[in-house]
């Protein structure tokens, strides 16, 4: 297949085009970070021929399945890379904003319990240009089609989709870098979400980004949470908790805490005055999620009634607390599944 735009250091564009005028980088970089389109023939200021050649070289993935739901406020896409890898991506319009939901690995080695993404495994971890292309192809859809009831311009972006992004790191951070350096993106718009890699956590408190930061956390205690997420033995809640304070001191930018709720496991009363405890030494957030049930496990999401029991000891405790609406449940929009279904089908 040769070289794709998206996979280029946006820095490197000139040389690709030595043979054209000087400012045909300047014009092409703008259509690929600034106003993205959906295909090189929409380049409208470039010459034919130019189009012509740059016609397949645009994304580095295709796009496999397009699903929509929630009367068109969510749109998920499955794109293909040519090596086979499964992406996925997932665009929520709300009134004010427009979040993306992007991924940073094909698959996850860190195998929670709960998550599609882990069930299935890691198959490799994303390039820089992947990640941002994802973005890119967002915006062009959003400048081609707007959405629905919402700002038809990306307001927020956040790494909850497949794989683990502090895991993948040198590329993830580059994908920020560009994200901010090259695409408008304001690091306040982003959300990295890790389940507790505490290395990373260090590392990114030490960018010069204030970047969100959310932390996984699902149990409050060691015991619970080594079941849940296998990466606890590794990284207790002790250093992870360490970790996201450092983050906060560092960026002064609120972390929130992330609680997948699963029936009769972790959303009793005990977990969430154990948590609402950590919450109020991180001044933090507390977003919960009704679990999205997988087919590898009998789990299920708590009911509405216990939820609202979990909110309301966490309120008690003065912490902040918000249940994050599961959008495109009907089209498995929460961690990974399309792609399960996709691959066993
Ligand atoms: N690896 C990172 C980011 C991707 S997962 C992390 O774990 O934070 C993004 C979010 O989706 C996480 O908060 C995760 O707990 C949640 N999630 C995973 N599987 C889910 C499921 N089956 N139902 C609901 N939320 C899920
Ligand atoms: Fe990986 Fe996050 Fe899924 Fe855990 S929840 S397996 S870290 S993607």
């Amino acid at each position: 297949m040769g070289w794709v735009l998206y996979l280029i250091e946006p820095e490197l564009l000139e040389t690709l085009l030595s043979n054209e005028p000087s400012y045909r980088a300047g014009q092409l970089h703008e259509w690929l970070y600034r106003h993205p389109v959906q295909a090189a023939e929409h380049m409208t200021n470039l010459p034919k021929v130019l189009r012509d050649d740059l016609a397949d070289r645009l994304w580095p993935f295709e796009v496999e399945v397009v699903q929509s739901a929630d009367g068109g406020a969510t749109r998920k896409w499955l794109f293909r890379t040519p090596d086979g890898a499964a992406i996925e991506a997932v665009l929520m319009g709300y009134p004010r904003r427009t979040t993306l939901c992007i991924s940073s690995q094909a698959g996850c080695a860190l195998g929670c319990t709960f998550c599609a993404t882990g069930q299935f495994g890691f198959e490799r971890h994303l390039e820089a240009g992947e990640i941002v292309a994802q973005v890119a192809f967002a915006r062009a859809h959003l400048e081609a089609h707007g959405m629905k009831n919402s700002p038809d311009r990306l307001t927020n972006i956040v790494f909850m989709g497949m794989g683990e992004p502090l895991a993948n790191y040198v590329r993830v951070r580059e994908s920020i870098r560009r994200m901010i350096d090259h695409m408008d993106i304001s690091a306040r718009a982003i959300t990295v979400s890790t389940v507790g890699v505490v290395p990373g956590m260090r590392r990114l408190a030490a960018e010069p980004w204030p970047v969100n930061l959310a932390v996984s956390l699902h149990a409050a205690d060691d015991e619970l949470r080594s079941k849940l997420v296998p990466l606890n033995r590794r990284y207790p809640l002790a250093d992870v908790e360490a970790a996201a304070a450092a983050y906060f001191e560092a960026k002064h930018r609120r972390v929130s805490l992330e609680w997948t709720m699963i029936d009769g496991v972790n959303d009793s009363d005990d977990q969430a005055t154990k948590l609402a405890a950590i919450a109020y030494r991180l001044h933090a957030h507390v977003n919960l999620i009704a679990l999205n049930p997988t087919p590898l496990t009998p789990d299920l999401p708590s009911p509405p009634d216990r939820i609202e029991a979990f909110q309301a000891v966490l309120r008690r405790h003065g912490i902040n607390t918000t249940l994050r609406d599961t959008r495109g449940r009907d089209i498995d929009a929460a961690c990974g599944q399309l792609r399960v279904r996709k691959s066993a089908g």
